[in-house]
């Protein structure tokens, strides 16, 4: 896959991150590169996470989201499945943004995986804008 058609399944995980997050993200930047500094590694938030920062600062650096493009690719069996792993991705380095830890990242994972699940089910989207 070239590196545009991966850029644009970025933009797709982007697209589908709940309204009411989506936002909430400023002064963030998605970066895509090739492979990760360290083997394994899926997307990589780098920043200040939303909670430890001052109203009163006059200007920040944007914080940025790397998506890494060889691991995902290798790790999904078609492109249905790409777009999977890399919404995960986005959600996860996402959710760092929002201050969340590791930990706390997985939990809401689960959850919003189940709730997926149910909306899918019953066809009530709306559902995650709520969230
Ligand atoms: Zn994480």
């Amino acid at each position: 896959m070239t590196a545009r058609e991966f850029d644009r399944i970025v933009e797709r995980a982007i697209a589908r991150v709940p309204e009411g997050f989506r936002k909430r993200l400023k002064n963030l930047a998605f970066v895509v590169e090739k492979e990760p500094p360290r083997p394994g590694l899926l997307g990589l938030y780098q920043g200040r996470p939303l909670p430890l920062r001052s109203v009163s600062e006059p200007f920040a650096m944007p914080d940025t989201i790397t998506i890494y493009q060889g691991p995902h690719e290798r790790m999904a069996h078609d492109e249905d499945d790409l777009q999977r792993i890399v919404n995960d991705t986005v959600w996860h380095e996402v959710a760092h943004y929002f201050g969340l830890e590791e930990d706390e990242v997985l939990k809401a994972e689960r959850k919003r995986r189940i709730s997926q699940r149910q909306a899918l089910r019953k066809n009530q989207y709306n559902r995650e804008r709520n969230l």
